[in-house]
């Protein structure tokens, strides 16, 4: 090799390695620059959902705290239909609130995970305050409410509001797909520790087919599009409850057949 192909090489190759760097350089600017663009766009996200929350709750909570208050009728001036009335916008009312909170938490689960808040939680007294809180509604359904819970038991690292959070929405569903029989809340523990190891949520409802047990984990799934029209919802509290649980430790399974009812259940931590 002559001594000019020697030198023309070495130039060549020295070009071309500035041009990698410099591609390099741009590539990590370029990089910089969308990650700061969604570090952006996730804080303008969060202001949002920050503001919405406060912004749509509020209205909410004035509305179905002060239906709480009228429908006391302290000065005994209300008539039974005005009752039954304000019983329906309390009702409207909470029913948009889960709604507005459940689109909330899907969000921030998208955006990055709901925070939790795991403490000591005394999973008897929660099952037993859902069940207090269903117990009119299935009774004006003909249902029966069955508490299978004991006096109390050891308490489970969870996040209690999430937990509850969690039980309403599959005591809600098991009442709002059930037309006969009952809806049971069992808490099952270990023999010999007295360790609470599941939750269960049953009922003798519709059942869910075979094909759509998964399909009701996705957001915005129903078992079908004519149940929205019957039985309202978004479709959004089981993808909720099972991320939910994973976040907690726990698992949420369900084991259904169609026309014979359901069984939801959650398995805690470690059992
Ligand atoms: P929503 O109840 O608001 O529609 P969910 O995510 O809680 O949303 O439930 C999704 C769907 O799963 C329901 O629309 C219904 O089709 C089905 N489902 C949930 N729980 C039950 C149940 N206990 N019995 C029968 N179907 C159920």
């Amino acid at each position: 090799m002559s001594l000019w192909t020697n030198i023309l090489e070495r130039a060549d190759l020295r070009s071309r390695e500035r041009r990698a760097a410099s591609a390099h350089r741009e590539a990590m600017r370029a990089l910089q620059e969308a990650l700061s663009a969604a570090e952006s766009a996730q804080k303008t996200r969060d202001q949002f959902l920050a503001r919405m929350s406060h912004e749509l709750r509020t209205p909410l909570n004035a509305v179905i705290g002060l239906s709480r208050v009228l429908e006391k009728n302290s000065a005994g001036n209300m008539r039974p239909e005005d009752l039954h009335l304000l019983g329906r916008v309390r009702a409207g009312g909470e029913q948009l609130l889960r709604l507005v909170e459940d689109v909330l938490d899907q969000s921030r689960i998208e955006g990055g995970g709901v925070p939790l808040a795991i403490s000591d939680a005394d999973v008897v007294g929660i099952a037993t305050n859902v069940v207090k809180q269903y117990r009119s509604a299935a009774a004006a359904k003909g249902l029966r409410m069955l508490p299978v819970l004991p006096e109390s038991a050891p308490t489970v690292r969870l996040d209690p509001g999430r937990f509850e959070q969690v039980l309403t929405n599959l005591v809600d569903n098991a009442v709002k797909f059930t037309v006969s029989g009952d809806v049971k809340v069992t808490l099952a523990s270990d023999a010999a520790t007295r360790k609470p190891t599941r939750m269960i949520v049953s009922d003798t409802g519709i059942g869910i087919p075979e094909d759509q047990l998964d399909v009701i984990f996705q957001p915005f799934q129903q078992v079908d599009a004519s149940a929205r029209r019957s039985f309202g919802g978004a479709g959004l509290g089981l993808p909720l409850a099972r991320q939910l649980c994973e976040g907690m430790g726990c698992r949420l399974t369900v084991e259904s057949e169609s026309g014979r009812g359901s069984r939801f259940t959650i398995r805690f931590p470690g059992a």
